[in-house]
């Protein structure tokens, strides 16, 4: 069995979802009372599987009636640009005018309730907790759960629940479980990338969605500004090699005022984990975007060789066996020095 971004997966204790689980969570949406609030919450700083699997799912709970729907995030409630296109995004709310206690909620690709910000208080005052996963490292927070640690995008997880719920797929929740889909397959080139994926891709396209103009809408369209940023960021990458026991780190940063400078907004520092971590010689590869005047969303990935989740939740975070991430704090060769001295701890030897 393989889960997101390759990692393979130790037997029955990461087993998916049982009948039970499913029957629970169906339960839980059929039971509804008429007039009742359900709110959708998914991770900080939210990707497209987050937004894809949080707006689809949401936009299929509208079509089985229900009329007090929210979606929202944490943090400034900021999407970012790619995905400003989505299907469903009326369904989203700032986090401040979220439902302080509704009767459902539904959370999206969140491994902690950490993930949730200020809102992971619902999980307390909603009547019932959802939580629709794919991480490995989820900690089982909520009540009911739909974990899969095999399952290649929290969009997969959430398409099997419609489907239970009997609710049809049209271009619109397509549209946004395939943006799901393709964000955290890397475009179908991780090793997740299954037949079951390929089958998933398949319903979703029999809708009459477009994929050539999704993905150039995603992945393949960013400012000029960014592209002059990008050039700027790689041109101070710095190559490692005895780091990760020979293995190799490649890394670079990006600061706030590097995004000033070139009047970006800080999404688009998202792929640029995509442009280092090609880098043959390296193993591991790592970016640092500032986000504070001592503070790094730190995004960390590995071709085999070293378990990256295991030196994000040593830091303090976590994420996938080969695409994990943490906040460090203090300067950029503080936390490049802390994440080197967990690298040689988390190499895979099996
Ligand atoms: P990113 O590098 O931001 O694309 O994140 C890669 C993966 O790492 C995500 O899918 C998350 O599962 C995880 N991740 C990133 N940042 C954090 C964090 N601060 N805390 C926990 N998990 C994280
Ligand atoms: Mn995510
Ligand atoms: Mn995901």
């Amino acid at each position: 069995m393989t889960g997101p971004t390759g990692d393979v997966l130790p037997g029955p204790a990461l087993a998916g979802p049982t009948e039970a689980d499913w029957a629970a969570a169906v339960a839980a949406v059929r039971r509804l009372p008429t007039g009742a609030r359900v709110l959708l919450v998914c991770h900080v700083n939210p990707d497209g599987d987050a937004l894809g699997s949080m707006l689809g799912f949401g936009l299929g709970l509208r079509r089985l009636g229900v009329r007090q729907l929210q979606a929202t995030f944490p943090g400034p409630p900021e999407v970012p640009e790619p995905l400003r296109w989505l299907p469903g995004l009326d369904l989203l709310v700032p986090a401040a005018e979220a439902y302080p206690d509704p009767d459902l909620v539904v959370c999206f690709d969140a491994a902690s309730a950490s993930r949730l910000g200020e809102l992971a208080d619902r999980l307390d005052t909603a009547g019932e907790a959802l939580v629709l996963d794919h991480h490995a490292s989820n900690t089982g927070f909520g009540r009911l759960h739909l974990v899969d640690p095999g399952a290649a995008a929290t969009s997969v997880v959430a398409e099997e629940l419609l489907g239970r719920l009997d609710v049809p797929l049209d271009a619109e929740i397509a549209a946004c479980l395939y943006v799901a889909l393709t964000t955290d397959t890397g475009s179908f080139r991780f090793e997740a990338t299954t037949p079951a994926v390929h089958q998933l891709a398949a319903r979703l396209l029999a809708t009459g969605i477009r994929p050539g103009d999704i993905s150039r809408q995603v992945f393949d369209t960013r400012p000029f500004g960014a592209v002059r940023l990008f050039g700027e960021v790689l041109g101070r990458a710095v190559l490692d090699c005895p780091a990760a026991a020979g293995h190799g780190l490649v890394w670079t940063y990006a600061t706030m005022d590097d995004l000033v400078r070139h009047d970006q907004r800080p999404y688009v520092l998202e792929s640029l984990i995509d442009s280092v971590r090609c880098t043959a010689e390296a193993d591991v590869a790592c970016v640092l975007k500032q986000v504070g005047p001592e503070e790094w969303a730190v995004s960390l990935r590995s071709k085999g060789a070293v378990d990256v989740s295991r030196v994000a939740m040593a830091l303090g975070g976590g994420g996938h066996r080969f695409a994990a991430g943490f906040t460090g704090l203090g300067s950029a060769q503080k936390v490049l020095g802390r994440i080197r001295a967990e690298l040689d701890g988390a190499l895979i030897t099996s």
